[in-house]
């Protein structure tokens, strides 16, 4: 077949060349060189004008000569700098590579096309490594206006394989296919989305029609991508389903009933209301409960955990909660056990400074099943620790917590297993959620209790610091408590504890004993003595509390109303906006205050006016994910997600909605891909999981 042709017979390729495609991109075959995308395109039906350049954004295309070429500095500073000029003006070429060869080939006097990205350069605009081709050339060769350009190596380009011999070489490959690539996807989908098909979309994409082919060939492709990852993690979905029964909660009894008319302190939001009812339908169904819930800090993610484990309680069975830090546990035992106070139910705490004969007691009531609620951290995880009727799981902050981890967990129910609900605070795009999450459910909590007056960010350079203090002084004597907090970096550890430890001097002297009590936690402190710091901050004896980011996750005191965030610029939105949360949760204005310093970089400047703008977690996330890219956010790498070759998830979430929605509708119809009509998605499919086609893997 054409497409498992080895690369070296391609015209314009040879022995040589195949080697160095082979070593340096993966490039074997006809097929894989096809899946070899270009970058971008260069539009060879535009030429500007030196004197209209005014922006330094996007790609141009010029038409001049040369008249002046010559270098500039010595040994590493040595460059090359010729002068374009056309009939409106003149601008300045230049380049850091390849000079010797260069210097021979380019000429004066003649016409070139000259390809490439001004940008200012003291007051005035020059473009470095343009790519140029002679007048001549690109006429003679031009026969479509949008041209391709691929990546490519040194090693590559040192052989004629530049981004031009690339394209070169592909346009070789292209004008061999007729009717040689086989669709991969069932006509009924190309037939719905509207979709080119898998051969058009190649060619188009390496040799543009036009650019609407162009951008249906892309589409096409992104699409494919997308649909076959969404159409595996569905499938897995639907396989756990059928495989793993769940434990049927059909009654809701005494224990919800009683809390819920008698106990609930406030009345449930909407959304708090939606996602019980989400759950609800989960565990009353005979089906495996396996689901995320999703909650921006502060919205009252516990109080659905609660009710769910009461849930569980009314039909027999014991429910546990697991938090990442001994602080977290502790404080959502005393939280629970004092909403559930007078009901009567058996519930514990289990952490590593359990004392022995306290475990010994707990160990031997989850057996015999007086125990109800289990409430602690990791430490529940032991092998030790056994239950005689564990119905449900709950995880508080799940990225500290891994998919091993909730599978341990699992293993503890001794007569199948428990529904498990996970629970965050890191919001995530939408996009992302649908496929690390793919084979969870996804439950949002999207609303905040009523009555919270949003949070007020004001971001201030370092050397506002005294008004920083009057501010604080001002809010303590109202009454106010107030956080101020430290990054702690490890590569910079010792920096980092010498900054805290100074900040927290100076905070001293400003804030001195007796009228004023602070509190100091980190990260090198006995946790007996951390534990001792919170609590007196919790019960309101200390007014500041200086901390690096231990007190990150979950912690919880309402009469703390100021957030002071020092080296802000140091820290990531996500995180940033985590810490922000741990205010705003009283009756009381509150504020959280970025200090920085003076000179910002770009992106952290937009970091800074994000928070600053808005207080809603989900947009932060969006906002995460464009500056950082999927690759950086939690959960990706395990994902197959990176393997994607065009699909860019920060920017295609629409393609990917439609993707799994196609892919939701096909196995609702054609769990197994049985179908007739199915039949190309179920090899393509097959292809796929077996490694045997690379062109979007999955993990
Ligand atoms: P998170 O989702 O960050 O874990 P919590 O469950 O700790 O949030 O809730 C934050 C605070 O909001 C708690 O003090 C809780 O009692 C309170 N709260 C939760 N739900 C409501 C509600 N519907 N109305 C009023 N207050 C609520
Ligand atoms: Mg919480």
């Amino acid at each position: 077949m054409l497409l498992e042709t080895k690369i070296e017979f391609l015209k314009g390729v040879g022995p040589q060349r195949a080697e160095l495609l082979q070593k340096e991109l993966g490039i074997f075959t006809f097929a894989q060189l096809l899946h070899h995308y270009p970058f971008r395109y260069i539009d060879k039906s535009k030429i500007y004008t030196i004197s209209s350049i005014d922006n330094d954004q996007t790609y141009i295309q010029l038409k001049g000569q040369l008249i002046a070429i010559g270098t500039v500095g010595e040994k590493r500073a040595k460059r090359l700098v010729a002068t374009l000029k056309d009939e409106t003006g003149e601008i300045e070429l230049v380049w850091f590579k390849g000079i010797k060869w260069l210097q021979g080939s380019l000429k004066m006097g003649v016409e070139y096309i000259v390809y490439g990205k001004p940008s200012l350069f003291r007051h005035t605009y020059n473009i470095t490594h343009p790519e140029m081709d002679l007048v001549s050339n690109a006429l003679l060769t031009n026969d479509v206006a949008l041209e391709a350009v691929y990546p490519t190596t040194e090693a590559l380009s040192n052989k004629g394989l530049n981004a031009k011999g690339i394209h070169r070489i592909q346009k070789n490959l292209v004008a061999q296919l007729t009717h040689q690539i086989p669709e991969t996807l069932s006509d009924e989908v190309l037939q719905q989305l509207g979709l080119i098909s898998k051969e058009e979309a190649l060619i188009n994409i390496h040799i543009p029609k036009d650019e609407n082919t162009l951008k249906k060939a892309i589409f096409r492709l992104k699409f494919e991508e997308l649909f076959y990852l969404q159409l595996n993690l569905l499938r897995q979905k639907v396989i756990k389903t059928k495989t793993i029964k769940g434990f049927v909660f059909s009654a809701i009894g005494n224990y919800f009933n009683t809390f819920y008319n008698e106990k609930l302190p406030f009345e449930l939001t909407d959304a708090q209301k939606k996602v019980i009812k989400e759950i609800r339908k989960d565990i009353g169904s005979g089906k495996h409960m396996n689901r995320l819930l999703q909650g921006d800090v502060g919205s009252g993610k516990t109080i659905v955990a609660l009710m769910t484990m009461l849930i569980a309680l009314d039909n027999n069975f014991q429910a546990c909660l697991v938090a990442p830090t001994e602080i977290l546990a502790q404080q959502h035992f005393e939280n629970i056990r004092e909403l559930l106070h007078g009901l009567p139910i058996e519930i514990n705490l289990l952490t590593g400074s359990s004392k022995t004969k306290q475990r010994n007691e707990i160990h031997e009531k989850l057996e015999n099943g007086t125990l109800q609620i289990l409430i602690g951290t990791h430490a529940i995880l032991e092998d030790k620790v056994k239950f005689k009727n564990l119905g449900l799981v709950i995880v508080d902050e799940q990225h500290r917590f891994g998919v091993e981890q909730r599978s341990k967990l699992w293993r503890k129910g001794n007569n199948g297993v428990p529904h498990v609900l996970v629970m965050t605070a890191t919001p995530i795009p939408r996009t992302l959620a649908m496929t690390f999450y793919g084979d969870l459910d996804v439950s949002v909590i999207d609303e905040l209790p009523k009555g919270r007056k949003p949070i007020k960010t004001i971001h201030q350079f370092d050397s506002g610091r005294m008004k920083l203090f009057g501010f604080m002084d001002q809010e303590i004597k109202k009454g106010r408590q107030i956080y101020v907090v430290y990054p702690l970096i490890q590569e910079s550890e010792k920096m980092d504890y010498k900054d805290l430890m100074d900040g927290y001097e100076s905070i001293a002297r400003r804030f001195p004993l007796p009228n004023y009590q602070l509190s100091i936690v980190h990260g090198k402190m006995k946790s007996a003595d951390k534990e001792y710091e919170m609590q007196r901050f919790i019960k309101g004896e200390t007014h500041i509390m200086v901390a690096t980011t231990v007190i990150e996750v979950g912690v919880n005191v309402p009469n703390a109303s100021v957030m002071v965030i020092e080296s802000a610029e140091r820290f990531g939105l996500s995180q940033l906006h985590q810490l922000r949360g741990r205010v705003g949760r009283g009756a009381e204005q509150s504020y959280c205050i970025l200090m920085t310093g003076n000179k910002l970089s770009a992106e952290g400047k937009l970091r800074m006016e994000t928070m600053v703008s808005t207080n809603d977690g989900f947009e932060i996330a969006e906002v995460d994910l464009k500056l950082r890219g999927p690759g950086d956010i939690q959960g990706t790498q395990q994902s197959g997600l990176l393997n994607l070759k065009l699909a860019d998830l920060a920017k295609d979430g629409q393609i990917l909605q439609a993707a799994r929605n196609t892919a939701v509708e096909i196995l609702k119809e054609d769990a197994n891909l049985e179908l007739e009509k199915n039949v190309r998605l179920r090899n393509t499919f097959k292809l796929l999981l077996s490694g045997k086609i690379n062109w979007s893997r999955i993990a």
